[in-house]
């Protein structure tokens, strides 16, 4: 691609708009988990997001089922993220199977494979169900309000990250762009947690760009599920083609392309998932959107047409964020692999967990820039590990240890990459997370 030509910007004085001990940039799962951990740590927290909402591609991208929280029978995921859970639970905005459901059998795949709460990565058919949550993306925006707020962390919406403001290869500050103008928001450490690693890439740390499908995803209203359930399982020939077919036409998506969601009659659908685009690049992203839209549509008119149980149902909403899984990666103080993924490889300074694979704070470390922390999707692992741990759940963990260390390191004036693990472990079991520091029996040990 050729270099655009360029034009020079001329020197601009900022006004400074605010002042906090840590600001986090990035208000998804792992951005909201750092600053309440943070904020509850005792910080003085701030959280800047672009988009007029906090919830990332949990609400805004309405990505719309918790899983990955499960190694076996336990649930490895905790923390702010099972808070979270029991707010939404408490709204009636979630929705997961209990306990005597969580099994292979044909009668509970019947009952739950639609609610997205099978495990994925299992191999044939019917796949186990396990504990996965189905919840609602404005529940899940206000879920994120009530914890930041509550915590007495400052939000700072319609904020779009531009600049670091760097000294000495230390971090200071962030410039946002908004409505207001640029503004200079200046810290004593900052956490990353805008999934494309924006801060972190911008202040120059090493990093990689990885790529994966996009999908522009979109809900559906007024369907008949229950009939659309029982023309699939009592006449699974018919069903077969008409899913083939809907398929076809949006051109990309999981095995099941609609979900049941805790309001009734409403379906998630996870698709169309799109190839060949690159999420950092705004004419690849600008495709992707009006090219997903088309698909959708072409779907809606299918399902009306041809599918029982969607002869009325009407386009709810296309999430207002495109769905973007992988963008850059950072390489920080340890590469996580897909082998230590897959492997289950515990780490001496695991300071949280997914599934069944374990995050060292390594990973959350860039090499070269001070005070910094990274949380989230961006996390440093090489693409295929990230394709296979970077979840919602997951996300959250790791934003709460982020959060907990920059708490730690203000506390005891060291920079954040000599805080010591153990000390950040300590502290996410005092705020009921576990950091996975004991291995499961399944693990494989630490390389010595
Ligand atoms: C289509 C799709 C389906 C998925 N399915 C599932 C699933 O079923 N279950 C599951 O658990 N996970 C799923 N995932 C993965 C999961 O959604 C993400 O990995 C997870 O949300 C990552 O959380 P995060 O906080 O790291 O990043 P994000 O959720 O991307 O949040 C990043 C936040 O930073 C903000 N931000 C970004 N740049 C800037 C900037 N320059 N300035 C200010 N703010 C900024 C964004 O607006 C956003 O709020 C899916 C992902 C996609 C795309």
């Amino acid at each position: 691609m050729a270099t655009p030509p360029t034009v020079a910007d001329a020197t601009r004085s900022t006004p400074v708009v605010d002042r906090s001990d840590v600001l986090v940039v990035g208000g998804g799962p792992a951005g909201v988990s750092a600053a309440v951990a943070a904020a509850r740590s005792g910080a003085r927290v701030t959280l800047v997001e672009r988009y007029p909402y906090l919830g990332g591609l949990a609400s805004g991208g309405m990505v719309l089922v918790l899983d990955d929280m499960v190694n076996g029978a336990e649930i490895t995921t905790t923390g702010l993220v099972g808070e979270a859970i029991e707010r939404l639970e408490k709204l009636g905005l979630a929705v997961s199977p209990p306990h005597e459901d969580r099994r292979v059998g044909w009668d509970v795949w019947r009952k739950w494979a639609r609610w997205g709460c099978n495990d994925f990565r299992a191999r044939g058919k019917p796949q186990p169900i396990v504990y996965a949550v189905a919840f609602d993306p404005d529940g899940w925006k206000r879920v994120s309000d009530d914890l930041v707020v509550e915590s007495g962390v400052t939000v700072r919406l319609h904020s779009w990250f531009s600049e670091p403001i760097v000294e000495d290869g230390r971090l200071r500050g962030v410039v946002v762009e908004s409505k207001s103008g640029r503004q200079a928001l200046l810290t004593e450490i900052v956490v990353d947690a805008t999934g494309d690693l924006d801060v972190a890439a911008r202040a120059g740390a090493p990093h990689v760009v990885g790529a994966y499908m996009v999908t522009t995803v979109f809900r559906l209203g007024n369907v008949d599920t229950e009939a659309a359930l029982r023309f699939e399982y009592d006449h699974p020939a018919e069903f077969g083609v008409l899913d083939r077919q809907a398929k076809r036409l949006l051109g990309g998506a999981w095995d099941s392309w609609w979900l049941k969601t805790p309001l009734p009659g409403i379906v998630w659908c996870n698709c169309p998932h799109m190839t060949g685009y690159d999420a950092l690049r705004v004419e690849d992203m600008t495709a992707a959107e009006l090219e997903g839209r088309r698909r959708i549509a072409s779907v809606i008119a299918f399902a009306r047409a041809e599918l029982p149980g969607f002869a009325h149902c009407y386009l709810v909403d296309v999430a207002p964020q495109l769905g973007v899984r992988q963008t850059r990666l950072l390489a920080g103080e340890y590469v996580v692999t897909k082998e230590d993924v897959l492997e289950r490889r515990h780490f001496r300074d695991t300071v949280c967990r997914g599934r069944d694979y374990y995050t060292p704070y390594r990973a959350l470390l860039p090499r070269n820039v001070d005070q910094l922390i990274v949380a989230g999707r961006h996390y440093s692992a090489d693409p295929q590990a990230q394709k296979i741990s970077r979840e919602i759940p997951p996300c959250m963990v790791q934003g709460q240890a982020a959060g907990i260390a920059a708490a730690l390191a203000l506390r005891s004036g060291a920079r954040v990459r000599d805080v010591d693990p153990a000390a950040i472990q300590r502290a996410m079991r005092a705020q009921g997370a576990d950091p996975g520091d004991i291995p499961s029996a399944n693990a494989a040990p630490a390389r010595p």
